[in-house]
């Protein structure tokens, strides 16, 4: 059986159905996020396994290997119960994707949707190509936990500050603190919801978008000045790199290169902003962002990777010029 499910739909309501039959039998579940998780892939993660946990199944709540948290999101609800993926039945009854726009997204738990009695994939990404038994795929969705939080009233959950904590992360971190374009009516909607529980939703924005070591400031200083403009090319590119070793040195961890492009993106001369960021294994990681007139999830689709049409990414394993030349390539002249 596989079963595509719009949300807002009795389909919907069938996931959550087979989510609460599952919990009813005391069913183990395993969940995860995407590899290098990030607020939303976490915050679907450990709502959706909170919320199964209260209606009685087994849960397991993991993410792919390498197990280790960004600093920005070890304060979540829940994460200290976040076991590593070589704790988890390899034939649980059911398997949820959290925020995975692929199979490869999944690392090593990618297994897990064939060795599970049951899959169930919830996501938002234009690029997913539909994989796993039960589908929750609404690109149309401005991130996972609002998906995650129509299942969890589909399964007669009550939100309280544990559960709309997970959620507000994703929500504000998916939506740019609701300055993206995927921001609609009922996003604000779900976030006064999640506001009525109580929760310090501007503790939550501090922590997500307005902390960092003082080292950062070196970093940005270095990675914006060698940022170039290239006008020329498609409706405007400027692009800049840095590195997890250059990171290092301003005493930083990885993970602090991901702030870089939301200062790059702000250039009104390009259209489409791009950070290369080497990885300890020497590939680069290379994060995408459009300002609104080019499709960056199709420019990352054909060099291999996947996203949104205003946020994307893709991986190179070659040197740094030739990613730049493959991007110029797919965004074209003037
Ligand atoms: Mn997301």
């Amino acid at each position: 059986m596989t079963v595509s499910l719009p949300r807002g739909t009795d389909l919907t309501d069938r996931a959550a159905a087979v989510l609460a039959e599952a919990a009813a039998a005391r069913a183990t579940v395993v969940l995860t996020g995407h590899v290098q998780p990030d607020a939303d892939a976490l915050g679907s993660t450990l709502a959706l396994a909170e919320g199964l946990r209260r209606r009685g199944a087994r849960v397991l709540a993991t993410f792919p290997d390498p197990f280790v948290l960004p600093a920005s999101l070890t304060w979540l609800p829940g994460v200290e119960g976040l076991v590593p993926s070589s704790a988890v039945p390899a034939s649980p009854d059911v398997f949820v994707s959290l925020d995975a726009a692929s199979p490869a997204r999944l690392g090593e738990l990618a297994a897990l949707l064939e060795r599970a009695a049951t899959s169930v994939v919830v996501d938002h990404h234009a690029s997913n190509p539909g994989f796993g038994r039960v589908r929750v795929v609404d690109p149309g969705a401005p991130a996972t936990v609002v998906l995650v939080a129509d299942l969890l009233d589909g399964l007669g959950v009550a939100l309280d500050q544990r559960l709309a904590t997970c959620l507000y992360a994703g929500l504000a971190a998916d939506t740019g603190s609701f300055r993206f374009g995927n921001t609609r009516p009922d996003t604000h909607g779900l976030a006064a919801r999640l506001l009525d529980t109580g929760i310090d939703h501007a503790a939550i924005s501090q922590r997500l978008f307005d902390t960092a070591p003082f080292g950062w400031l070196g970093l940005l200083s270095v990675v914006a000045g060698r940022a170039v403009l290239e006008p020329e090319v498609g409706a405007g590119l400027v692009w800049t790199w840095s590195s997890t070793a250059e990171a290092a040195e301003h005493g930083l961890p990885g993970e602090q290169l991901e702030a870089l492009v939301d200062v790059v993106r702000t250039i009104q001369e390009a259209d489409v902003a791009c950070v290369l960021k080497g990885q300890d294994d020497g590939s680069w990681s290379v994060s995408l962002r459009s300002r609104g007139a080019t499709d960056v999830a199709r420019v990352a689709v054909a060099l291999g990777g996947g996203g949104h049409r205003a946020a994307a990414g893709f991986s190179w394993t070659a040197d740094r010029e030739s990613a730049i030349r493959a991007l110029r390539g797919e965004l074209g002249g003037r």
